[in-house]
């Protein structure tokens, strides 16, 4: 979800509200297997076009790939109103400034603002984000997902509404849109947060094995804010990455290619060290 438009104050937190009310109330009325069903399978697309798109892909550039094949992690990405241009911007900055005071969400700076506060306004302009993002800006169907990034995943709730009922729109979509916004958070608040850092960044940043489960691999995170342009979080063979494994399968399918690997100088570098930047 993004938007860098000047919105109420109270606008965020009536719409976290009302995201959060329709599954309780699908659940009170009496949900459907298939709702469920249709649960899993979006939120699986949205954390996979999150994760290895936005994140991997878009904002760190971390593996290569075909023009096709990047739009179809763009439209994975915004099921969950992502937007490669924007996330790239806001994320690089989330890098450059990590922990400080420009951070664009650092538990620092506080639980809300951190959690929801920043998906709707991470405290940059527009003009600011796309400046960090001009290696995404020549591409014009990307561009058009930026202008227009609420069509595509309001379609999806829409279909989902005509061919479930409400039901299918509460538990399936905003369920798993609630749970991807969940995740992405988590991530951006506890890996930032505790003392499970097996590498000296400049910034705050945790491993976190219990979100390196949960996210796919996402958890692993002072491991990728010390080399953050490589395609795997997890650098040892125990710290389970998910993610980058479906990386190596879709590189054995030729979808993907040049994945980024870890190098040893920099996997067994502990010595405090300025972070290698995006
Ligand atoms: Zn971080
Ligand atoms: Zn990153």
């Amino acid at each position: 979800m993004r938007t860098s438009m000047a919105l109420p104050r109270a606008l965020p937190a009536l719409l976290i509200l009302l995201l959060h009310t329709q599954p309780i109330i699908a659940v009170v009325r009496g949900a459907h297997v298939i709702d469920w069903i249709v649960c899993t399978v979006l939120y699986l697309l949205s954390a996979f076009g999150l994760g290895v798109g936005l994140h991997r892909y878009f904002a760190h550039r971390s593996f290569e790939t075909s023009r096709a094949f990047q739009f179809v992690l763009c439209l994975f990405s915004s099921i969950a109103f992502g937007d490669p241009v924007w996330f790239a911007g806001k994320h690089r900055l989330h890098h450059k400034h990590s922990d400080t005071n420009l951070d664009v969400h650092s538990p620092h700076q506080g639980f809300w603002f951190c959690w929801f506060a920043s998906i709707f306004d991470e405290g940059y302009s527009d003009e600011e984000i796309l400046a960090k993002a001009r290696d995404l800006t020549r591409y014009p169907e990307l561009m058009w997902i930026h202008r227009h990034y609420y069509i595509f995943p309001v379609a999806i709730a829409a279909a989902t509404y005509l061919v479930g009922g409400y039901s299918m729109f509460a538990i399936g979509y905003c369920l798993s849109l609630l749970l991807a916004l969940h995740a992405a958070s988590a991530v951006n608040y506890y890996c930032h947060k505790g003392k499970n850092r097996r590498y000296d960044t400049q910034d705050r940043s945790t491993n976190n094995s219990v979100l390196g489960v949960l996210t796919f691999g996402e958890g692993w995170h002072n491991n990728h804010h010390h080399y953050p342009g490589t395609a795997r979080a997890g650098f040892f063979w125990w710290e389970l990455d998910v993610f980058y494994y479906v990386l190596r399968i879709l590189s054995v399918l030729g979808l993907v290619w040049n994945l980024r690997e870890v190098p040893n100088r920099v996997k067994y570098d502990f010595a405090p060290s300025p972070n290698v930047k995006a």
